[in-house]
């Protein structure tokens, strides 16, 4: 089939993992399957029937080399330290791609692990589907991202306030290393595997880092660039990942654990998604300073490698996450004035951006929508486009996109590159699930992907996934009112 294992993580201490074993499901059966996924992993899924694939992807059936553990971590959620681990899911082992890639394979869903505490092991179908649709919508718009290759009900129950199916979600991950993995062991104050699970991670992930004499702090350094560059894209296109805890962030910069997240309609920074985030933490304009605050968590739990004296190791890391906010702002303005079509930069340009922002949270217009009618050569017209207040904002930003070096025409192409038409719209998601796990219908599902797998053109569903729900207040505590 065109597996091959390299379990690099199943060779480090003990300390890091429990082996574990998936559950047995009686009528495992494909829900969807990702086949340019597949293909791009090397595995060749034709030569087996779609019950051997079902059964593979529910974890009865294991690949060869494949040898599962469930990971420990531990993590902030929420603000308050825990030990956590996987308890829903089991990573397989480490796959070696085509291109050389060593990527993780995890089924999510497939039963208790020495971590599942009082939890079932389980997932359901409609939250497994909702994670293959935002991820893959998420590689589309070029963001990192953990990936879905496959769902697969199991043909028994998972018991939530209803009874649901039961389903498993196979996940292609660069690692699932946290922040959380760090805490845990910072928490049981083992330093040398603490500087084991550091020399992994950057062998995996910053190889160039290795020889450096102060490999770790650049190591941190790293990690903490690739989390402002993340955080960034995900406000460029209104991504509210939901649950921000320290465990759910991946030392690799990938977007990762895709639970209550949503993209936002009209623009509000306090946009909320996650019904139990009653505080708004994890709220969309909250997110920056939420990636620095577990950037904290992180910095801490490696202060023993950052110097002998704890006083010194304090203050190289209170220096190295100082840069945070500057490295942040940097990586997002840059995406701003990208999708307003400018190259250049000029000193006014952080208020133009600002006040364009103002106008869309005072008139609640859609964020998606309006960047993306600012990206076509005549602006469509419209009641909100004749407000005096926008008019005033467009005539400065067309005088300012006339002193780029390059026509406009090409400032609104290039710009119809990196503002999407299409995001996966949170009505359009549940329309989606609710035709899958009430009628077994994926026929909605596909059409949304097939969508959404090109989000910066134009095809003939286009329109029907550019329109807002008819009242952006009625999904649960989207509004964040
Ligand atoms: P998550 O909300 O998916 O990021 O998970 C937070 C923690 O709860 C992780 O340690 C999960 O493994 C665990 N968890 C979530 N759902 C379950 C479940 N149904 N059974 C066991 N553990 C779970
Ligand atoms: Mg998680």
């Amino acid at each position: 089939m065109g597996w091959r294992f390299d379990n690099t993580y199943s060779r480090l201490p003990e300390i890091f993992f429990a082996p574990a074993k998936p559950a047995t499901f009686g009528a495992p059966r494909l829900a969807i399957l990702n086949r340019r996924l597949a293909d791009d992993l090397g595995l060749d899924l034709n030569t087996i029937s779609s019950e051997a694939t079902a059964s593979l992807f529910a974890g009865q059936e294991l690949p060869s080399g494949s040898r599962p553990i469930a990971q420990a971590y531990a993590g902030h959620q929420y603000g308050n330290f825990t030990m956590l681990g996987d308890g829903r899911a089991i990573l397989l082992g480490e796959h070696r791609s085509p291109s050389g890639q060593l990527v993780d394979i995890q089924l999510k869903g497939s039963g208790q692990t020495q971590f599942s505490r009082r939890g079932d092991g389980l997932a359901a179908l409609g939250p497994m589907l909702r994670e293959y649709i935002i991820s893959e919508a998420m590689f589309a718009l070029g963001i990192p991202t953990t990936r879905s290759l496959a769902v697969v009900t199991t043909g028994e129950p998972v018991y939530r306030e209803v009874k649901r199916q039961g389903a498993i979600l196979t996940r292609v991950a660069a690692s699932h290393i946290r922040v959380g993995t760090f805490e845990y062991l910072a928490a049981k104050d083992d330093e040398s595997n603490l500087r084991v699970l550091a020399d992994y991670a950057i062998n995996r992930h910053f190889s160039e880092l290795a020889d450096l004499p102060s490999r770790y702090l650049e190591f941190f350094r790293a990690v903490m660039d690739r989390q402002a560059a993340l955080v960034a894209r995900w406000q460029l296109v209104g991504f509210i990942h939901g649950v921000m805890n320290t465990d759910n962030m991946a030392i690799s910069g990938e977007t990762i654990d895709y639970g209550p997240c949503a993209f936002m309609n009209a623009y509000r920074s306090d946009t909320v998604f996650s019904s139990i985030d009653h505080a708004g933490r994890y709220a969309y304009g909250n997110q920056p300073a939420i990636a620095q605050w577990n950037l904290a968590r992180f910095a801490e739990t490696l202060l023993p490698l950052l110097a002998d004296q704890q006083e010194k190791a304090v203050a190289i890391a209170t220096e190295a996450l100082g840069e945070y906010p500057a490295l942040f702002e940097q990586y997002w303005l840059s995406g701003m004035l990208a999708k307003l079509g400018l190259q250049s930069a000029e000193a006014g340009d952080m208020e133009l951006v600002q006040s364009l922002l103002a106008w869309m949270q005072e008139n609640r217009v859609d964020f998606t929508n309006t960047f993306r009618d600012l990206s076509e050569d005549e602006l469509p017209t419209g009641n909100r486009y004749e407000d005096p207040n926008f008019r005033e904002w467009h005539s400065r930003w067309h005088l300012r996109l006339r002193r780029e070096s390059r026509p406009s025409a090409q400032a609104y192409a290039a710009m119809r590159g990196v503002n999407p038409v299409v995001i996966p719209r949170n009505h359009r998601v549940e329309e989606a699930l609710a035709a899958a796990e009430d009628h077994n219908d994926l026929s909605v599902l596909h059409r949304l992907l097939a969508t959404l797998a090109m989000p910066y053109e134009l095809g003939n569903d286009t329109p029907m996934y550019q329109e807002l729900p008819p009242d952006d207040c009625s999904y649960r505590t989207f509004c964040g009112t």
